[in-house]
């Protein structure tokens, strides 16, 4: 495996690839590597023949008063992971490498990055669009690799690629979780014990609030609202978001019918969480 750090060696890796007409696959991440991310990597590994991951703590993603600096970089645990995986390449890039002096261009995708998670992280979806712009656009992968923990993100990423003709095909891959329904994010080891034993109740409540719309419930605002009196009966999180939405283009639903996403975010102290479970009614 190789630990690629700059633009132009990484450019030189992509060449060599291309020429002897080898598929790529792309996982990007920020690091800290769980079994969430490994599951990407996997599928990546079975489905192409070179695995690439990025590992960017990427600063545009992050707003003014987020953990930019707390999120936790653990570099050599990561390589040995990646490794363990027969990832074929690490980009692992400095901040000044990606966004150097006179840095100046963003991609922004309008309209459904400003609600769910954008409204309470505004520039958040520019950052992590431009970023993975400028990845897709250096390795040219052949399928990229998303969670769908993260399914604003994963949608946002698609109606980019969409829009802007990027050759690549997204994948969306299932969340990870912990044995007590916990989806695993590199967050939660910001969590105290006493939140660890109660951020589990996220999952429980979307499991509640989708029993509900299989027995037949079709109101969304009594599913929401089910949802919101679960969680705050047993947890102090502070709800952010509590939505049923169209699970593919994040459009408002009242009236349950076909594919529809409930998510959320939840704060524990300082540490917002999200989750989502998709629903087919
Ligand atoms: P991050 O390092 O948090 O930026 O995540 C990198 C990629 O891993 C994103 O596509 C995430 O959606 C995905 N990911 C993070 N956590 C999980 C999880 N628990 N299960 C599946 N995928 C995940």
């Amino acid at each position: 495996m190789r630990v690629v750090r700059t633009i132009g060696s990484l450019r030189q890796e992509i060449k060599k690839i291309k020429s002897r007409e080898k598929t790529i696959g792309f996982v990007p991440t920020m690091g800290a590597l769980h079994e969430g991310h490994l599951s990407l990597i996997r599928k990546a590994r079975r489905e192409n023949d070179v695995v690439m991951v990025s590992v960017f703590v990427n600063p545009k993603q992050f707003g003014p008063k987020e953990d930019f600096q707390a999120y936790p970089r653990p570099e050599k645990k990561d390589i040995l992971l990646a490794k363990d995986e027969k990832v074929d390449i690490i980009f692992h890039p400095s901040e000044k490498e990606m966004y150097p002096t006179g840095f100046l261009t963003s991609i922004s995708v309008e309209g459904i990055t400003g609600i769910l998670c954008g409204a309470s992280r505004p520039g958040h979806f520019r950052g992590v669009t431009t970023v993975v712009g400028k990845l897709l656009n250096l390795i040219e992968p052949d399928i990229l690799y998303l969670g769908q923990k993260d399914a604003q993100q994963a949608i946002v990423i698609k109606r980019m690629v969409a829009d802007l003709n990027l050759p690549v095909t997204v994948k969306i891959c299932p969340t990870i979780r912990d044995d007590d329904g916990l989806a695993l994010s590199s967050r939660n080891q910001y969590l105290t014990p006493d939140q660890q034993q109660e951020a589990p109740i996220l999952f429980r409540a979307l499991k509640i609030g989708k029993k509900n719309i299989l027995n037949g419930e079709r109101n969304a605002a009594k599913i929401v609202d089910c949802i919101r009196k679960t969680i705050t009966k047993h947890s102090k999180g502070k709800v952010d978001y509590i939505v049923c939405v169209n699970a593919d283009t994040l459009a408002p639903v009242e009236w349950i019918k076909g594919r529809i996403m409930l998510a959320l975010a939840v704060k524990f102290g300082q540490t917002r969480l999200i989750d989502n479970i998709v629903v087919r009614a």
